[in-house]
């Protein structure tokens, strides 16, 4: 059966690409009735970085990105769930460390025992040459026997992969077709660093091998590495994975997405108020195009409808505008109290609630939400849009609404409104229905008329959200200095 892995680095933070990563591996294991897996590639030990595993994890399950197998939290802390692990790398070196003694005696590896500077030195003189820098195999001849006896005296090594000369390397990729490499422009890989830690390289082979791997699927950024991966997984006797490279995610002049741009981080996404099914759906369609023209997906209609022939060769542009147009959507759909819940920390972080208040005036925020929702990108945007029921003095916004307010039917209409809004027993949406009706009846005034120069005293616009619900979340308190304001 089809078995995928998303095989990430902790580096600290979930790059949108990443998740699209992520979220195609599980797609497609769905879709196949497959396991998908989360390997942690924690190899490059100067990369370290505390807690970015839990927020890998954590950000996956926010996005609904959910693994069969590999590192989930239990309680607080993490486990490994799954016939195949451990499912972090730093935790399988032994697994390396036999597997790497089958190539020393196959003769597919050798231990290197140059210095960093001899290499740096080939490496210049290679590139003035013009010549693909690569190891030069200085250490290819010496003896199994002698590189045992100095590597258990203690000297420092490496062990590299010996590659064929000028072999030709074959792989397919489903989505690129195929590719040829030849051996002599590749170079002797290490595999085994000086540490005693495996490189990326050989870890992603065994583990993809031991993991039993179906598809690799994968950023473009690793198609030049897979010849080594295909010929590491020869020297072994194994039978390779299929691979599928992914196509960059492009900023507007299509270059690579990268964190210098602003919001690259699945994390800065969540800080915002994005819902994750928004950025599912947008992000799932960046490099894959549905066979159905449409734009809206569910995650069960992805898993549904997901397939790799659709995926582009082609870098996709991360369009912001289509992110929050499909983002509004899923916004408006939700109920008031989830947008109301995500959006109370923004309105205490502007200071325009406490934590206290938060919980008084729950009902009230809900209400408020309901009236803005509708306009919201993202629910961060909220702190842009809440003035209105929070400022005390509400100044026309715009010369249309000055003008609305200057009609001459305008000071009898406010003084009207205002006589209702204090006999009113209550100023709910029924009573923000029945004064306009009222109002018409007794003065004749109707239409835009009617509804235009009071929504301009109560919000400082000639346009925006239903006039009722507005009239219910503001109060008689609130509309009545608008009023008195209006009136100075
Ligand atoms: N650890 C690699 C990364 O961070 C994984 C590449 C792969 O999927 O093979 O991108």
């Amino acid at each position: 059966s089809v078995r995928t892995r998303f095989a990430p680095s902790p580096t600290g933070f979930v790059h949108i690409g990443s998740l699209r990563t992520a979220l195609y591996n599980y797609l497609f294991a769905r879709k196949n009735e497959g396991q998908y897996l989360l390997r942690i590639e924690d190899t490059d030990q100067t990369r370290y970085v505390e807690g970015a595993v839990e927020g890998m994890i954590q950000a996956l399950s926010w996005a609904g990105v959910n693994h069969d197998e590999g590192a989930v939290f239990e309680g607080d802390h993490i486990v490994q769930k799954g016939e195949k692990g451990p499912y972090i790398q730093s935790e399988r070196l032994n697994i390396y460390q036999n597997h790497i003694q089958q190539l020393l005696e196959s003769g597919h590896a050798y231990h290197c025992f140059c210095s960093k500077e001899r290499i740096e030195e080939v490496r210049e003189v290679q590139k003035a040459k013009g010549l693909l820098p690569k190891y030069d195999g200085f250490c290819r001849g010496i003896s199994l026997e002698e590189a045992k006896e100095r590597a258990a005296k203690g000297e420092p090594h490496v062990i590299r992969l010996k590659l064929p000369t000028n072999r030709d390397i074959h792989f397919h990729d489903i989505v690129r077709g195929h590719v040829t490499v030849n051996t002599e422009d590749m170079d002797d890989q290490v595999l085994m660093k000086s540490d005693g830690f495996p490189t990326y390289h050989f870890a992603v082979v065994v583990d993809d091998h031991l993991m039993e791997i179906t598809h690799v699927i994968r950023g473009e950024e690793w198609l030049p590495s897979t010849p080594k991966h295909v010929f590491t997984y020869e020297a072994f006797g194994w039978k390779a994975p299929q691979f599928v490279h992914l196509p960059n995610i492009l900023n507007a002049d299509k270059k690579k997405l990268s964190k210098r741009q602003g919001d690259v981080a699945v994390e800065d996404f969540i800080r915002k108020g994005y819902l994750p099914e928004g950025l599912v759906n947008y992000i799932a369609l960046v490099g894959w195009s549905p066979e159905e023209n449409k734009e809206l997906f569910s995650m069960e209609e992805l898993i549904e409808q997901f397939s790799l022939d659709r995926v582009s060769k082609s870098g996709g542009v991360f369009d912001t505008d289509k992110l929050n147009y499909i983002n509004a959507h899923y916004i408006k759909e939700s109920s008031d109290e989830r947008i109301t819940d995500l959006a109370i920390p923004h309105l205490i972080g502007a200071g325009y609630i406490t934590e206290e208040e938060a919980k008084e005036k729950y009902a009230w925020l809900v209400d408020m939400v309901r009236v803005l929702k509708g306009y919201l990108s993202y629910v961060g945007e909220i702190v842009n849009k809440v003035d209105l029921f929070f400022k005390t003095e509400i100044e026309p916004e715009d010369s249309e609404a000055e003008e609305l307010l200057k009609l001459e039917h305008v000071p009898q209409l406010v003084e009207i409104f205002k006589q209702k809004v204090i006999a009113a027993e209550a100023i709910d949406e029924a009573f923000g229905k029945q004064v306009f009706k009222e109002i018409q009846k007794e003065t004749g005034i109707k239409g835009q008329n009617l509804f235009r120069p009071v929504r301009v005293v109560l919000t400082g616009s000639a346009h925006g959200p239903d006039m009722p619900l507005i009239i219910k979340v503001l109060g008689k308190q609130n509309i009545l200095s608008r009023i008195e304001y209006v009136k100075e």
